[in-house]
């Protein structure tokens, strides 16, 4: 999972309830403002959770969720979708999520509910308990699974940047070549992440991958520093503005923490790239 960054959030989630307030005329009396409430921050959201769980005075707000993705509003989930510009999924970082809207062929990612809705009516519209994400992740994988910040890791909170590792194992001398010689784990400390890499599956998914792993420890018997010493010196300024941009070229994948989110696969790469000394 990465976390996910965009410049300015608050701003995001105060123009997503001010759009959104005049759909609600009647908000329950509650401990909260209907504004508290759509832009609560993660932690807030679990305040939330707690307190209002399974409460059906709150069920009005999961029909006007059901408006919000009908593309029929004025402001809908497509330009929430485009304005996050969240292009792959962060849970699982395997699948792009651009956000395409046209006459007749139109895209966005999906929005998982973190607290889900039929549970938490109270935060179906909430701006931090909707994670864009690919059909895989929150269809299929996450579907009507228990999520809370106690026992999972919330995108907009953190992601596996720093405490969670994809590893090479090595059985024989025929990794070079075929996936049979090695495998691959992604590993944790945290019970949290644990718990998030179980949900979505991404251990079992991630052993699909092994054909990239497999080039990854071919390039990196081709590509030794020499070699990237050597193309770096001779395109430097023509074709690579930086030492990073030629490593992106071989490895196919973004090496540093803050650009992982822009492309597939970019944490696997960059953990087994690690590992293989490559960058
Ligand atoms: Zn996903």
């Amino acid at each position: 999972m990465i976390k996910i960054s965009h410049p300015d959030l608050p701003k995001l989630a105060q123009e997503h309830y001010e759009k959104l307030k005049g759909k609600i005329k009647h908000f329950p009396t509650c401990k909260y403002s209907l504004e508290e409430v759509m832009t609560a921050k993660p932690e807030k959201l679990h305040e939330i959770a707690l307190q209002y769980k399974n409460d059906t005075s709150f069920d009005f707000m999961i029909k006007l969720y059901g408006n919000f993705t009908n593309q029929k509003e004025e402001y809908d989930a497509y330009e929430l979708a485009e304005k996050l510009k969240v292009d792959v999924c962060p849970y699982c970082n395997r699948n792009y999520t651009f956000t395409v809207k046209s006459n007749n062929a139109s895209t966005r990612p999906q929005f998982d509910h973190f607290y889900d809705k039929a549970t938490y009516p109270i935060l179906a519209l909430s701006f931090y308990n909707l994670i864009p994400s690919c059909p895989t992740c929150n269809s299929t994988m996450k579907g009507t699974k228990q999520f809370s910040l106690i026992t999972h890791v919330h995108p907009y909170e953190e992601g596996f940047e720093k405490i969670a590792h994809f590893s090479l194992h090595v059985k024989d001398s025929s990794f070079y070549y075929d996936e049979k010689g090695f495998d691959t784990s992604l590993n944790t400390q945290d019970a949290r992440v644990q718990k998030n890499i179980e949900d979505f599956g991404l251990d079992k998914l991630y052993e699909k991958h092994k054909d990239i792993v497999l080039e990854l420890i071919q390039k990196a018997e081709i590509y030794n520093e020499s070699y990237i010493d050597e193309l770096f010196d001779r395109y430097e300024g023509t074709l690579f503005k930086n030492r990073e941009d030629l490593l992106r070229l071989v490895t196919c994948g973004y090496v540093s923490d803050e650009d992982l989110h822009k492309r597939p696969l970019s944490k696997l790469i960059k953990d087994i790239s690690e590992e293989l000394d490559l960058i």
